[in-house]
């Protein structure tokens, strides 16, 4: 007989996590003592864009709170549905950016890599929510093909991993990836743009470290936190091991309304962010794609907003505000309304 203090439990592995994810409204509602009366429109907005929560974040929603910040980022609520005036499919136009399956090249010098499909997470304002992957799944002669696209101009200094979520790729591609980048002489740095460190930091490990540092190229990881109860002791561990091992990291937010859009949401953000090493980048006003509307804060709320962080933080914890416009050469920064109300 073995006793029970002798058995070693080993921590989920992150593609357990992945995995295991909850697909299923009814499932969703039940684990967190949601209403059963939302069953209904949650059901419909999930055929639209599918239902997916890991494990870790779901650990961190109050269950029983319609309300929670990071539910309500989440849910699949009925009200996606409503057709709204100007909320499209895609609403930055990446479709015409899509310069061939897998890159999308929007600005000068840098493109992004659609290095996977699936995200950890499926977030309900998401601008790519209606991304037509399927057409940018790589072969291995796609993927060739992609890389030769890179080497043939000599303009791109920087490429960004991007998706879905990049970090749902495995080790093996990763590091393979990265190393034939590495191998292009005009390419200076690697971007990578993730949320799985937020939803499953478990997927930071040794040999992912490994797979994205192991290169001459300097590498810079854009967490997506929208909010500080996104935050815990798991992500605070992830962000401490890829700054030891050289990692630059930032943050970029979605402004969404009844998640982040007040001045105590915002500050919290920010010195949470700060308490781990990662410095706010960008503040994305909502790009209007179709299902979001819900999420839409103000132009003039925003820039108050932002100006009123500035009066109480330093200003290297303030992220930009900014908007994407499709057709724009690069991000349009947003003015701030300077409040004095200290
Ligand atoms: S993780 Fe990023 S790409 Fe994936 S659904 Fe969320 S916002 Fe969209």
């Amino acid at each position: 007989m073995i006793h029970a203090s002798a058995v070693r439990v080993e921590p989920a592995s992150w593609q357990n996590l992945l995995a295991s994810s909850i697909t299923d409204p009814r499932t969703l509602l039940h684990r967190l003592q949601l209403d059963p009366q939302l069953l209904e429109g949650t059901l419909a907005a999930a055929q639209d864009f599918a239902l997916r929560v890991p494990e870790p974040y779901l650990s961190r929603i109050r269950p029983g709170d319609i309300n929670d910040p990071l539910l309500r980022q989440v849910l699949p609520l009925g009200i996606e549905l409503d057709e709204q005036p100007g909320y499209v499919a895609d609403p930055l136009g990446e479709q015409h950016s899509n310069a061939r399956p897998g890159i999308i090249h929007k600005y000068h010098g840098r493109l992004l890599l659609v290095v996977s499909a699936g995200c950890a997470v499926n977030c309900r304002y998401c601008f790519r929510r209606h991304f037509p992957y399927q057409d940018n799944s790589l072969s291995t002669a796609e993927w060739d093909a992609a890389l030769d696209y890179i080497r043939q101009d000599d303009s791109i200094s920087e490429v960004i991993y991007s998706g879905g979520d990049p970090l749902a790729a495995n080790d093996r591609r990763l590091a393979w990836l990265t190393r034939e980048i590495a191998a292009i002489p005009h390419v200076r740095r690697l971007r990578i743009h993730t949320r799985l460190p937020i939803v499953i930091p478990q997927r930071i490990t040794p040999e992912l470290i490994d797979a994205l540092c192991g290169t001459r190229l300097p590498v810079t990881m854009v967490w997506h936190c929208n909010h500080a109860a996104e935050l815990d002791e798991l992500t605070r561990d992830a962000a401490n091991r890829l700054r030891q091992a050289g990692v630059t990291l930032l943050n970029q937010a979605v402004l969404l309304r009844g998640v982040n859009d007040t001045l105590s949401a915002q500050i919290a953000l920010s010195e949470a962010l700060g308490d781990s090493g990662v410095l706010p980048y960008y503040l994305h006003l909502l790009d209007r794609v179709r299902g979001a509307s819900h999420f839409l804060v103000p132009d003039y709320q925003a820039q108050e907003l932002v100006g009123r962080l500035l009066t109480r933080l330093p200003g290297y914890l303030v992220p930009r505000l900014v908007r994407e416009t499709a057709g724009e050469p690069a991000k349009v920064p947003v003015s701030v309304t300077l409040v004095h109300d200290l």
